[in-house]
């Protein structure tokens, strides 16, 4: 270290006051907000960091601090390795105000040889870095959310006109596994819309095709091809693997079973529809929000259910929809935005126009009310054997 680097660290042990990592853990423990910030580099975070600590590397530290800390007076602690750039640190954050700056006695280093709690970050190897350095830069994501989408599951219900679009950006995102159940073979009527498939694969599985064609734009990806139909028998088992589903689904029986099978497992359901030039899309979270049965508790008898077949859809209108319902899962899995649940956005490709409802959950609903048996409901084909 020369002279000068010495005495600005010098200048810097006169103001910054030192926390040894027992009391800094005993101070963390309170009750008392305090932001743990830990200025070391991207690759000495990869290695392992303190429960909670917020990363803002030194050399961002002017530029990121405040979004971090948006509160000049409030306690900071500062981290770094060895407890020499964090002193630093904080004497550069005391020159912009900051009046509660609060340096770690030997950093990281020793926290760890105290016995401390550490996390082990999930890590990207340099191919993930390259693929998904767009997310990487993007705060709300980061390495840490993208670890976290490739650790995610989602089951999408149908690979057909929503779960399409869909599947192909969330495989494109890096959702690393993905469950796809459909037990239909593609059909030249298909192509307008689902865009999974092609022409070649005209007769070919539903769910071979989607497999195919994710796995050639991202090979990263674990595709789970269940070539099946939800049915009461195995609708829970098949969906328990699974962190969120998107419900593309055309069809009343399938919805009503998803849904009750989804609130008995409390998995958040990200339901898409369209019919001819609308399209709807909602997130129903169990017990936070309203399920499908709290909108409408029985299903309509089958002559006022159209689906895409009968009614006719616009083909790009299930991309817009799909989408839609994909942004929605992504921010479901990374805990970020204001998603959708307890709100309908309804959408008219005619006019251009998006409206928002309001959903509520009602005490009464047969699934999630307060005294409902979502597991004694009969599924839709049991009420129109008896009908
Ligand atoms: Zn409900």
């Amino acid at each position: 270290m020369g002279d000068v680097s010495r005495a600005l660290l010098n200048t810097a042990r006169n103001t910054v006051p030192e926390w040894r990592p027992a009391e800094a853990q005993q101070h963390l423990a309170d009750d008392k907000p305090i932001t743990l910030v830990d200025v070391r580099e991207q690759t000495e975070w990869n290695e392992g960091y303190i429960p909670n600590a917020v990363h803002v590397p030194r050399g961002f530290l002017e530029l990121r601090i405040e979004e971090a800390v948006p509160d000049k007076s409030a306690p900071v602690v500062l981290y770094c390795a060895g407890g020499v750039r964090s002193m630093l640190a904080g004497k550069t954050l005391q020159d912009m105000g900051y009046t509660d700056v609060i340096s770690l006695a030997g950093g990281y280093t020793a926290w760890k040889a105290a016995g401390l709690p550490t996390v082990q970050p999930l890590t990207l190897n340099d191919a993930q870095r390259r693929r998904y350095s767009r997310h990487l830069v993007i705060p709300e994501v980061g390495e840490e959310g993208q670890a976290k989408l490739l650790q995610s599951k989602v089951l999408l219900i149908g690979a057909g006109g929503l779960g399409s679009p869909a599947a192909y950006y969330l495989a494109a995102a890096g959702v690393g596994t993905l469950g796809i159940i459909d037990n239909d073979v593609v059909d030249e009527s298909n192509l307008q819309r689902q865009i999974l498939h092609n022409t070649s694969r005209v007769g070919k599985l539903k769910v071979e095709s989607a497999k195919e064609t994710i796995q050639a734009l991202n090979p990263d990806i674990k595709v789970n091809a269940i070539n099946d139909r939800l049915t009461k028998e195995n609708v829970l088992d098949i969906i328990s693997g699974y962190d969120v589903i998107l419900d593309g689904t055309d069809n009343f029986p399938t919805r009503y079973l998803l849904n009750d099978a989804s609130v008995i497992a409390r998995k958040p359901v990200v339901h898409g529809s369209v019919f001819r030039f609308e399209g709807q899309v909602t997130v129903f979270k169990p017990f936070d929000g309203p399920c499908y049965r709290c909108l409408f508790p029985e299903p309509p008898p089958p002559e006022l259910a159209p689906n895409c077949a009968e009614a006719g859809v616009l083909g790009i209108l299930p991309g817009t929809v799909g989408l839609l319902q994909a942004t929605e899962v992504i921010k479901l899995l990374l805990g970020i935005g204001e998603t959708l649940v307890g709100r309908l956005l309804a959408y008219d490709a005619l006019t251009e126009t998006f409206d928002e409802l309001l959903l509520y959950r009602d005490p009464r609903c047969p699934a999630c009310g307060e005294n409902a048996h979502p597991e004694d409901l009969p599924t839709y084909e049991e009420i129109c054997a008896v009908g």
